[in-house]
């Protein structure tokens, strides 16, 4: 038998306070988004004075390290995260020397609750750092849906406007680059030129990030976002290096919309098979996801919430009204910003119809991971052919996710010709997933063609006759070209359509 003196108590974790004055001498590490995001991101907490150093893309290595270092049965985006943060700090300490370590670094992270481990991943975090002898390592975690500064985050970081507004704004423009070059790697005829555009355009933003007006900052930091049209004049010049990338419109490619779990979904490396740069690879063409849908997805259920709330109605009809107005802030942001982009990237899904279209499989406000937005997404894509195949990204261990694929089990039972590839994710099963998908991407292949072939005949045109015309109207190859959607999932089909309507036939 033990005695009591063997005994460890368990004991939460608790990290200590992050000085005003040490910041700029300490550096914040984060990650866990797509290297857009966390560049832009980075660069915009820089530009407040303080130190960043940004982790690593999670891969295999982490994985280990995570299923090694923390509580067994945690979802797969946490082994990964929390292995690549012990990685990290293990090399530093290995360098640098632990006391150094922990005086001279601070992680910050995201948190959430309900039905998901993310209300968890403090806990498996803080058990990682015990793990690898780190347990006074100060890592701060903000509740997603509150945002507010940790409490012994003492100066050292502080969730205020200036951090928020400048965070937010970064999200938005790596959403919108991202989605641009989703749009035009795989149409691009000259290879690479879509990489090239965006490392400008990265670039060209950090510096726009490093030399915003400060002085204004302190005025009305809301006021200088929302009106200064700083961040607009920025993206129209980034637009030009976008619109002048020549594609190939005529490559008929099944256009694939990538949904899942938040973290699986966004991510671009080991950690979801790299399945988005496969798909590519495979012939296909990715609609990938945007956080700015997720923000404007958490604010939409904060309002939907509260006018949920029966007591002290007062109280919450002003809370509300506020969150109306960040909300109706937010998408004119984002619309604004789009249209610098010429408005090529798209614009974000209405989440009352996303609602509309879940409500018979998955009522709002039910929530956990992505709530409804899964099977919304889905039906959203098929029912406005907006892409001939959905594949979903759900982790091994997520229960959110396990709900969302049973409830599509219904769904397809309604809609059995939604193209719909579950695949589930466990860092080290990549064969099994990416053959399942090869499976559903040869029907969407198939749908691609068949869908292209009627937008020729029923147009009359010919690809011979669309590139002799092409080679009159050298602009229709531009990124920029005026081809909107016309009702047809794949982009083959649909400037098919915009090529007859502008009288080529
Ligand atoms: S949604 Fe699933 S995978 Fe993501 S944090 Fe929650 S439980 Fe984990």
């Amino acid at each position: 038998m033990r005695s009591l003196e063997t005994l460890r108590h368990y004991k939460a974790y608790r990290t200590s306070a992050f000085a005003r004055e040490e910041r700029g001498r300490v550096a914040i590490l984060f990650g866990g988004m797509t290297s857009r995001h966390e560049r832009l991101a980075a660069a915009a907490i820089r530009s407040l004075g303080h130190r960043v150093e940004l982790l690593p893309n999670p891969g295999k290595r982490d994985f280990d390290a995570g299923k090694e270092l923390i509580d067994p049965g945690a979802c797969c985006p946490a082994y990964f995260t929390a292995g690549c943060l012990a990685n990290v700090l293990r090399d530093k300490v290995a360098h640098e020397g632990r006391d150094a370590v922990a005086r001279n670094y601070v992680f910050l992270t995201a948190g959430g609750c309900g039905a998901c481990r993310f209300g968890q991943y403090r806990e498996s975090y803080a058990l990682a750092l015990e793990n690898i002898g780190l347990a006074d390592f100060r890592m701060f975690n903000f509740v997603q849906d509150e945002l507010v500064t940790p409490s012994r985050a003492r100066g050292g970081l502080e969730l205020d406007a200036p951090f928020i507004l400048g965070v937010v704004w970064a999200f938005m423009c790596a959403d919108l680059l991202g989605d641009l070059a989703y749009m035009a790697r795989p149409y691009e005829l000259v290879p690479g030129e879509t990489d090239r555009a965006l490392a400008a355009s990265l670039e060209r933003l950090e510096r726009a990030f490093r030399e915003r007006p400060r002085q204004r900052l302190g005025v009305s930091t809301l006021g200088w976002y929302l009106g200064s049209g700083y961040f607009e004049r920025i993206l129209r010049e980034i637009a030009s290096l976008w619109g002048a990338i020549r594609v190939d419109r005529l490559r008929v490619k099944p256009k694939v919309k990538v949904t899942g779990e938040f973290w699986l979904q966004l991510h671009e490396g080991e950690g979801n098979y790299d399945i988005k740069r496969w798909l590519e690879q495979e012939g296909a063409e990715v609609d990938t996801t945007a956080i700015s849908i997720w923000i404007d997805y958490l604010l939409y259920d904060a309002i939907g919430r509260l006018a949920q709330r029966r007591e002290a109605v007062a109280h919450y009809a002003w809370k509300r009204a506020w969150l109306r107005l960040t909300r109706g802030a937010f998408l004119r942001a984002y619309r604004r910003l789009r249209a610098a982009l010429l408005d090529l990237p798209h614009a974000l899904p209405s989440q009352d119809e996303l609602v509309r279209l879940a409500a018979p499989f998955y009522r709002f406000p039910l929530n956990g991971g992505e709530g409804h937005l899964l099977v919304a997404k889905a039906l959203l894509a098929h029912r406005h052919r907006l892409a001939h195949m959905v594949c979903e990204l759900a982790p091994y261990g997520c229960l959110p996710s396990t709900t969302s694929v049973g409830v599509m089990a219904h769904v397809l039972g309604k809609h059995p010709d939604l193209l719909y590839a579950p695949i589930e994710v466990k860092g080290d099963a990549e064969v099994h997933a990416l053959s399942r998908c090869q499976m559903i991407l040869t029907e969407a292949k198939r749908r691609a063609q068949q869908e292209f072939a009627r937008a020729l005949s029923e147009t009359g045109l010919s690809v011979q006759r669309i590139r002799e015309w092409e080679a009159r109207h050298p602009a229709a190859q531009r990124l920029d070209a005026p081809v909107a959607r016309r009702g047809l999932a794949g982009t083959a089909a649909n400037y098919v359509l915009y090529v007859a309507g502008e009288g080529a036939r």
